[in-house]
């Protein structure tokens, strides 16, 4: 009885930390511009074979199948979790342990407990060991690393946990009719040796204990991954869904700036009405960003693929297309914490743009798509660079001058170089000589 009115209060507990933190993110992600976003049947294939089935993640072999095995894991075990938490709050022990096949789910959880085990562990090699590039960049000192980590030694301890309760489970199966028949369980077999000799309170110690570990890893897990990269479990099928679906290379125009193009060009009639009041142009803090910008943020897992792949960071220059996300999320995450604690909020004299994001970094950026196309959550830095980009351009006039020579041949010359429009095909005289 006890330990029912413990568990429930530790379940009751998390549900309110739970939902506190969903509906801060959730207001967070509301800080960004409407968009409309149309739906179709490319979305939900989207969702489908990049969320759900990790199409994207196969790019890279070995971090693939490592992260499938945790993934996986992760969505079988939680099956198991359905019966702790029925047992814990009913104070039954093993509800479902009357159902067919029961024995062999459990040992399949088993088995993908000890494949998420050794995944855990040769990523925490890989990430502290081999020292793979991208998993030991700048942006990563400090808080994102210590996450990392954080996370596969839990997932290691939780795995354990797992495999010691059956262990102790099914010693106590011998000599009490209170623990329900399993049947042989493969893997925890192993680790029953480490246990044969204990005695009977001593062995009911440590399923207890076991089982309570992992119970409270579980729930302790549901509230740390709200503060942690490990929300795209949720947010990758939302952000899949709504990512765009443009071709790539298709940049967002504002239509009042392409309806005066078009006049300038003789495209449209001169009176036309825009289709839009301007507002501000580009994007100076994440309130100038759309709602889909930010929920990008929030779903970044910190992989650091678009950065592996971005020919500005290859070749030394400043810009990481997973930094800019990082950042868009801890200014929504400062923006937040302030309106929560009756601060100033977006006026606290700080913005996206120079306190988080330099000149320097979005100016490196060749727009090659080549993040975008990286991502495995569909994910779009280049959105966030180009807005900002174009609000140093267009409300500053503070682009870098060889670009502003440019911008002007273009509005007077129609291309980038400085020559007359008539002239553009002088180069063909000399193929007549
Ligand atoms: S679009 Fe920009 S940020 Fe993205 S990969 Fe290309 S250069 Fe890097
Ligand atoms: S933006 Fe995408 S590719 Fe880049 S770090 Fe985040 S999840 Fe990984």
């Amino acid at each position: 009885m006890i330990q029912q009115i413990a568990f429930i209060g530790v379940l009751a507990g998390t549900i309110y930390l739970v939902w506190k933190r969903v509906a801060f993110i959730r207001r967070n992600i509301n800080l960004g511009k409407s968009k409309e976003v149309v739906s179709s049947p490319d979305r939900v294939r989207n969702m489908v074979l990049v969320a759900f089935g990790q199409q994207k993640m196969f790019k890279r072999p070995i971090p693939a199948l490592l992260h499938l095995f945790i993934y996986v894991g992760f969505l079988v075990i939680n099956l198991e979790v359905l019966e702790f938490l029925i047992d814990g709050v009913a104070g039954t022990h093993r509800i479902f342990a009357d159902i067919p096949f029961y024995g062999i789910l459990m040992n399949l959880f088993e088995f993908l407990a000890v494949a998420v085990l050794v995944s855990c562990l040769i990523m925490l090699f890989r990430r502290n060991v081999l020292k793979v590039r991208r998993l030991n960049m700048t942006e990563l000192n400090g808080w994102p690393r210590l996450d990392a980590n954080v996370i596969l030694i839990t997932e290691v301890a939780l795995m354990c946990a797992i495999l010691l309760m059956n262990a102790s489970d099914q010693l106590l199966q011998e000599v009490s009719p209170h623990y329900a028949k399993t049947g042989t369980l493969f893997f925890s077999s192993f680790v029953m040796s480490i246990l044969k000799g204990q005695s009977i309170p001593g062995l009911t110690i440590i399923e207890r204990a076991a089982w309570w570990f992992h119970i409270i890893g579980i729930l302790a897990f549901a509230v740390y991954i709200t503060y942690s990269k490990h929300l795209h479990i949720a947010l990758a099928f939302p952000n899949t869904y709504f990512a765009n679906v443009a071709p790539k290379g298709e940049m967002q125009n504002m239509p009042v700036v392409t309806n005066e193009v078009k006049i300038m060009l003789g495209l449209s009639a001169a009176d036309s009405a825009p289709a839009a009041t301007p507002g501000r142009f580009g994007a100076k803090d994440v309130n100038d960003l759309t709602w889909n910008n930010l929920l990008g943020a929030y779903s970044c897992t910190e992989c650091g693929r678009c950065t592996a792949e971005c020919p500005a960071n290859l070749t030394g220059k400043k810009l990481s297309p997973r930094k800019i996300m990082m950042d868009t999320r801890d200014r929504m995450e400062e923006v937040g914490k302030s309106l929560d604690s009756g601060g100033a909020g977006l006026a606290d004299g700080k913005s996206l743009l120079d306190n988080y994001i330099t000149r320097e970094e979005i100016n490196a950026c060749t727009s090659c798509n080549a993040c975008v196309e990286a991502c495995p959550v569909m994910i779009n830095p280049l959105e966030i660079i180009l807005e900002l980009r174009r609000y140093v351009a267009m409300e500053e006039s503070g682009a870098p001058a060889s670009w502003n020579s440019m911008f002007q041949n273009i509005e007077t010359s129609f291309a980038p170089w400085k020559f007359s429009p008539g002239d553009r095909f002088n180069w063909a005289n000399e193929l007549k000589k």
